[in-house]
């Protein structure tokens, strides 16, 4: 009999493990509660991988050897109850991947805010210099797909913590761990704690070759460092000290260090900006060193890298008003380091579907930078409420348009207008690219 293997979810990474699955000569069953979009219908059809949708047939899923659980099902679902209930074991994609990916080499990137930018900028630089690589995980592209049709020698991979959540094996020669803010509490118990030990899962299989390149300006990071014990190459990151080995940013220089090497370039160069870019920037570098890129080369990457849209994508200036799309900034932290980053006055356009939002984290900026808040969602009370007094106008919108419109009429020469709305975006668009291309297109028909 052959092994059987069942994946839940029938979205980019399910459908990328159903085909690795049966390329490697496991008896593969999809099953999704939802509808599958016809691209990978055929592709399934095509592999000949067996896959029904619009429910589950619960004793096609009770006869697998193991599950593959796609990141979006909580261990909350009936289902999965009744798995763990049979003992059957369950993994995520990124450890089929794993599995069965030989002797490349992994980079994994995780935390709670700047995972793409910081994955796209670290494969950004290995393809500048030369690498052979491919781009993978949460970032959009499964990374079971990837090993199944094009396998490269090495992986740069985004991993999200509930991609980690069911990791057994996976080990990365290179982990990032860029930092650890609440999010997501709903899935993990409402326990911070529980969402800390997800993100060290980066690290669970970290052996003593492989380097783990961590913030450690932020406490969350350095308090949990301290608690554990780890056989890996540590290298720190941090704008508040100088680390024997790692990476420093004091003033307007970022000094690297690894090994004997040490090398000292000035911020200004970096094409991402803000505070929260330099961050990912350093981090990016020292992967980059970790891999022995060439320092020429590294530097030129970093230099001509391109912001990814909807994070903090510069849009249009129209009459001296510049237009900011941040829609990807989905929690109150990530609109902290887009004000803190704001250097002229700032008309924000705030709100969304909220996560149980602490606004408190914002309101220093917001006192200093804001002069108008425009409120885009179906809800906006705990704005008013946080910021009412604070700052005046706040006015409602409930369109993309509604929002532009208004926030034009509040700006003066000079100003930006910044859509970074802290929520989620599901109350009036699809998602936040959605959510961002409304705003383009409005600021567009300005
Ligand atoms: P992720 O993939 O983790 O969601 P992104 O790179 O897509 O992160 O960025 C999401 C949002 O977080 C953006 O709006 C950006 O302004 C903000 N951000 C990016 N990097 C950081 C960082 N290092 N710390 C805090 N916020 C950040």
């Amino acid at each position: 009999m052959s092994y059987r293997l069942v994946i839940l979810g029938g979205g980019e990474s399910g459908v990328g493990a159903a085909l690795l699955g049966k390329q490697q000569g496991y008896d593969v069953f999809l099953s999704d509660a939802g509808y599958l979009n016809e691209r990978y219908k055929t592709q399934l059809s095509e592999s000949r991988v067996e896959f029904e949708e619009g429910g589950h047939t619960i004793h096609k899923i009770l006869s697998a050897d193991e599950v593959v659980k796609s990141p979006g099902i909580p261990e909350k679902n009936e289902l999965i109850k009744a798995i763990r209930a049979n003992s059957i074991p369950v993994i995520s994609e990124i450890e089929l991947a794993y599995r069965f990916k030989g002797d490349a080499k992994i980079i994994a990137i995780t935390g709670s805010n700047g995972k793409s930018t910081t994955t796209s900028l670290i494969y950004h630089i290995c393809k500048t210099a030369g690498l052979d690589c491919a781009l993978v995980g949460n970032i959009g592209y499964s990374f079971a797909r990837q090993v199944a049709e094009d396998p490269k020698p090495l992986y740069v991979a985004e991993i999200s913590s509930f991609q980690l959540d069911d990791i057994k094996d996976f080990r990365a020669d290179v982990s990032l761990l860029l930092n650890i803010t609440e999010d997501h509490l709903d899935r993990y118990e409402y326990k911070f704690e529980n969402y800390i030990d997800s993100k060290f899962r980066i690290i669970l299989n970290a052996a003593s070759n492989d380097y783990f390149i961590y913030n450690a300006d932020d406490e969350v990071i350095t308090n949990k460092l301290k608690q554990i014990t780890l056989h890996t190459n540590l290298l720190p990151f941090s704008m508040n000290y100088e680390p024997n080995e790692g990476g420093y940013i004091k003033g307007n220089n970022m000094t690297l260090r690894l090994h004997d090497e040490r090398t000292t370039w000035s911020v200004y160069d970096f094409a991402l900006k803000g505070k929260h870019n330099q961050y990912n920037t350093m981090a990016s570098c020292i992967a980059a060193m970790v891999m022995d890129i060439r320092k020429e080369k590294i530097r030129v990457a970093v230099t001509d890298f391109q912001s990814l849209e909807h994070r903090m994508e510069r849009v249009a200036t129209v009459r001296g008003v510049e237009f900011i799309n941040d829609s990807k900034a989905t929690n109150v932290n990530s609109t902290w380091y887009a004000l803190e980053s704001m250097e002229k006055p700032v008309i924000l356009i705030l709100g969304g579907q909220d996560k149980g939002n602490d606004y408190g984290l914002i309101e220093d900026l917001v006192k200093e930078k804001v002069k108008a808040i425009v409120c885009m969602g179906v809800d906006n009370s705990k704005i008013h409420k946080a910021f009412d007094g604070l700052v005046s106008p706040i006015i409602d919108t409930a369109s993309a348009e509604d929002a532009v419109n208004a926030s034009f009429h509040f700006a003066d020469k000079g100003d930006v207008v910044l859509l970074s709305p802290a929520c989620a975006s599901f109350d009036l668009f699809k998602n936040y690219e959605d959510r961002g291309r409304q705003f383009k297109e409005a600021v567009k028909n300005l």
